[in-house]
């Protein structure tokens, strides 16, 4: 199979890796998880990947697409398979009135050192080494989403390349099918070589972390959600609680604030009154400088992510889970996102992110050493157990793949029965089945 592919791969002009090559340990890996794929292509233009996806599906391996490697499910890379890997697509192109071309290879850290010259931004994730392929492609939670929606709601067209190995351009006007279900089906119709996003005016932002005792969890928490509920869609916050890191039911409450617009101060002031203020970072910063730096996972460690979506109308009962679960010695991070605002202008049925009423957005991030990995999952099962009641559906960039119910609880029915449909026509042999939650 491997020397079919070899051939096919005939005028390819990019770096070919296979196990023999001496750069093959880092291109086999991802930040976040080792594989051993049979080879890994890093096409340097779309006549490239259009003969990386030839070769691939004429090999009969298994395929994943790479954008900027970060999966909590390890989607970018594959055992024995071939990944196509769009490091080298990476270009960061602004055109006419804020539109930006990106190629499907480019991190979030690239697009926002290409756009703050310019005056622009588009809200993406919180961390720079984040792919936008696989942020854009299942949704794009960031720190404007409350005032600019989710990263996907930005998009305006793709240049594609098929499982049949052509070149399509995804529009409104142009494969709307193919459109929709690449704007929340998490990938799977084919490698996206460029991205179109409309980007907004916006140079500055007003963020930091407010950080208040756990003991007043109850009452900041609560006021935290109660202020969002009803804040201007100018301010987007999180909050993150019982860090195992940080002193576990000990650990202060942290709660990061991103407001944007002229009335951004005021907008941030009132949740300094939530509780025993205990430090202060907030100011005016460049949103170009809010972004952290991804991490790679240390070998033999694992990381166990989960998520669930809250509805307006179960937001104080699972704040005061939270609340309670925090207050107990449990392995997991809490983390709770502000979400509504524009989130919610767009209709459920409008892209394939159908989650759209959703108030809150839960996860729970834990992590250990191989060894102790049962007990912690054990752990954050019993967590859940407790969460489940109180969410609806899930953000499938935030599901480390572990559980198939979970992963399908990302899209509703009706989502999945639609993207099934687009997949079978612009993928029938599934060449792009490893792909996010289905
Ligand atoms: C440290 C960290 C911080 C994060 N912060 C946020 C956050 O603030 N907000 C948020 O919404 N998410 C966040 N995420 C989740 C992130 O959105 C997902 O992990 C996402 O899948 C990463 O995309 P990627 O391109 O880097 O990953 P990859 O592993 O390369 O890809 C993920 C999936 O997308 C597909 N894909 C990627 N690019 C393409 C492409 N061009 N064409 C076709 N398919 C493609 C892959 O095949 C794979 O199925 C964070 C993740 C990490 C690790």
């Amino acid at each position: 199979m491997l020397s079919t592919l070899e051939q096919q791969l005939d005028g390819f002009t990019g770096p070919i890796i296979t196990p023999d090559s001496p750069d093959y340990d880092a291109a086999a890996r991802t930040p976040l998880a080792s594989s051993s794929p049979a080879l890994v292509l890093r096409p340097r233009d779309v006549a490239d990947a259009q003969r990386a996806v030839r070769a691939a599906a004429a090999s009969g391996l298994p395929v994943a697409v790479r954008g900027g490697g970060h999966s909590f499910a390890a989607l970018g890379t594959v055992d024995d398979g071939v990944v196509i890997d769009l490091g080298a697509l990476s270009s960061v192109e602004v055109l006419d009135g804020g539109r930006v071309r990106v190629g499907g290879g480019a991190t979030w850290g690239e697009v926002v050192r290409a756009l703050a010259p310019h005056g622009l931004a588009i809200s993406s994730g919180d961390t720079a080494s984040v792919g936008v392929g696989g942020l854009t492609l299942s949704g794009g939670i960031g720190w404007m989403v409350r005032a600019h929606g989710l990263t996907l709601d930005r998009l305006v067209a793709a240049e594609v390349v098929t499982a049949a190995g052509e070149v399509l351009t995804a529009s409104s006007t142009s494969h709307p099918d193919l459109f929709w279900a690449l704007r929340g089906g998490g990938g799977g119709v084919g490698v996206v070589t460029a991205f179109e996003l409309q980007a907004a005016e916006l140079t500055t932002v007003t963020f930091g972390t407010l950080t208040f005792p756990a003991a007043e969890a109850a009452q900041v928490v609560g006021g935290w959600a109660a202020h969002l509920r009803t804040a201007p869609r100018e301010l987007t916050s999180a909050v993150r609680l019982a860090n195992p890191f940080a002193g576990g039911p000990d650990a202060p409450v942290e709660v990061t604030v991103c407001a944007i617009g002229e009335d951004a101060a005021s907008l941030v002031a009132p949740l300094r009154g939530l509780g025993t203020l205990q430090s202060d970072t907030v100011a005016v910063q460049a949103y170009g400088d809010i972004l952290e730096e991804g991490h790679v996972l240390p070998a033999g460690l694992r990381l166990a992510v989960r998520n669930g979506l809250v509805p307006p109308e179960s937001a104080d009962a699972a704040v005061a889970e939270v609340v309670a679960i925090a207050a107990e010695p449990q392995p997991t991070a809490i983390v709770l996102n502000s979400l509504g605002g524009a989130l919610a202008d767009v209709g459920a049925d409008e892209t394939a992110f159908a989650h759209r009423r959703a108030e809150l957005m839960l996860s729970t991030f834990a992590g250990g050493p191989a060894p102790a990995f049962d007990g912690i999952l054990a752990g954050v099962e019993s967590v859940w157990a407790r969460l489940t009641p109180h969410v609806d559906g899930a953000y499938a960039n935030f599901l480390d793949g572990s559980s198939p119910e979970v992963q399908a609880s990302a899209r509703p029915e009706a989502t999945r029965r639609r993207l099934e449909q687009v997949r079978a026509s612009y993928d029938p042999a599934a060449l792009f089945a490893r792909r996010s939650a289905n």
